[in-house]
């Protein structure tokens, strides 16, 4: 299908040459975005992580178990990705392996090629200060705070903190283990399954069974108060949401747009189907952060997020939509990233609209015109790593939605994205599977598309 649908949005471009429309040639993929991290030879089924953290010093000593499957046959070697910490041992199924290391690229070789199809478990013990990653778009991943830590992984983050097959499309289940100073509450994917606390030190346990990409593992740590939102009435009424914040916040919290998380979370489900997840957390630190971030079952926010005010509101609702677009249905390649922060953003507004606020077509036309007065130099797939994150890939999308949601109805349009969290929940999307099953299922031609997605120059719309 998606092949099928690649051959539908590159047609001959040759045959009718066109300045404004892109000669897409080979799209750049993952290694143009990343380059360097992960292995495709191999896919990892669970990571099982245990690490004992030493906030003072940021010290971190970590075991990682990885049960893999080989995606080849026969599998002699494979390369995980790791940033800075020392490997002490690696073995493969009980026996030690050979390891050697190379930036920040681990190869593993086991005593014997191992079997296509075939699990295998690979555990490697390690430790070190963890620090953050640089990439083609900046730095990413473990970074301290004054009191505490927080991860931010997106894009290339993840080896800051446990060896990894660093791909999106190669997701997989986790557990958490993190063992820290009593007086600190840790954080991370899914639920808590389990807090023993021995004298001065607290393991805390968590459990992610949906498959998570590596880029969306986290553990933030901070000296955090609680306060679990009453359930709500809304078909996914039940889903646990839990605020965690510095006592400092108690009063802004209570009073601001991180109450409203519980009316946003009905608002999406009514839209998008239902959570994912069996729960969402929401972390606010001590710091000042510049933006937000989404990982999976949570989102991160600086304490300049508690404050009332639209500004703050909409970036609540945007990450919480990330847990369908961005989690639940993860990019494949980097290039896609329009896949989730476009759907991320039309969220906002969709947001407004139904609280209230102002209309999603208002916005949309809003956001267009200030589209309009800025330079159109970049194509909305495959915008470039150093793009990636520009917010015109954000507002394009978003006004995209908005289009295609005016062109077909409401009734089509909310169907077709049921539908689309549906059909590739917990899995991988791309862009050509989007354009050929919107067309598909809303009986609209592909190529009506092909001006937001191939153009640089945005196309007339919104009078
Ligand atoms: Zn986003």
């Amino acid at each position: 299908m998606v092949k099928r649908a690649l051959r539908r949005i590159l047609p001959g471009l040759a045959d009718e040459p066109d300045p404004a429309r892109r000669d897409l040639g080979p799209l750049a993929d993952n290694e143009a975005y990343v380059p360097g991290h992960g292995d495709p030879s191999y896919a990892v089924r669970s990571y099982d992580l245990d690490l004992t953290l030493k906030l003072a010093g940021n010290h971190v000593q970590g075991r990682a178990e990885l049960l893999i499957e080989p995606l080849v046959d026969p599998l002699p070697r494979l390369q995980l990705d790791l940033h800075g910490l020392k490997v002490t041992s690696v073995t493969v199924d009980g026996r030690p392996a050979k390891h050697s290391r190379r930036g920040d690229r681990l190869t593993v070789t086991p005593r014997q090629p191992l079997k296509g199809g075939q699990e295998s478990l690979l555990v490697v013990h390690y430790s070190g200060n963890p620090s953050q990653v640089r990439g083609l778009d900046g730095l990413a991943g473990w970074e301290e705070l004054d009191d505490g830590l927080i991860v931010a992984s997106q894009p290339h983050g993840a080896p800051s903190w446990f060896p990894c097959n660093d791909r999106p499309d190669d997701k997989a289940a986790y557990r958490i283990a993190v063992t820290t100073d009593s007086g600190y509450r840790v954080v991370a994917n899914g639920s808590l399954v389990e807090t023993r606390r021995r004298s001065s030190r607290t393991t805390w346990v968590y459990e992610q069974p949906e498959p998570m990409a590596t880029y969306l593992a986290t553990v933030q740590v901070g000296r955090y108060d609680t306060l679990d939102l009453e359930p709500g009435p809304g078909p996914d009424g039940l889903v646990p949401i839990r605020l965690h914040y510095p006592a400092a916040l108690t009063r802004q919290v209570a009073a601001g747009p991180m109450m409203r998380h519980r009316a946003m979370l009905n608002t999406f489900t009514e839209a998008f189907g239902p959570y994912p997840f069996a729960r969402y957390d929401v972390v606010i630190t001590p710091d000042v952060l510049e933006i937000p971030l989404e990982a999976q079952t949570l989102s991160i926010f600086g304490s300049n997020f508690a404050r009332p005010g639209w500004q703050q509101e909409r970036l609540i609702a945007h990450e919480l939509a990330h847990q369908w677009f961005g989690n639940s249905l993860t990019l494949g390649q980097w290039r896609d990233i329009w896949l989730h922060e476009g759907f991320a953003c039309w969220s906002e507004w969709l947001w407004s609209e139904r609280s209230g606020g102002r209309r999603a077509a208002d916005l949309a036309r809003e956001h267009y015109r200030g589209l309009a007065d800025k330079p159109q130099d970049l194509y909305l797939v495959d915008p470039t790593p150093q793009l990636m994150f520009d917010d015109r890939v954000y507002k394009r999308g978003g006004v995209l939605l908005q289009a295609l949601r005016e062109h077909v109805g409401d009734g089509a349009f909310f169907a077709f994205l049921r539908t689309w969290c549906e059909r590739y929940r917990y899995g991988t999307i791309t862009t050509p599977a989007f354009v050929a099953e919107a067309a598909a299922d809303l009986g609209i031609a592909p190529d009506w598309f092909d001006p937001w997605l191939q153009h640089k120059t945005l196309p007339e719309w919104g009078s």
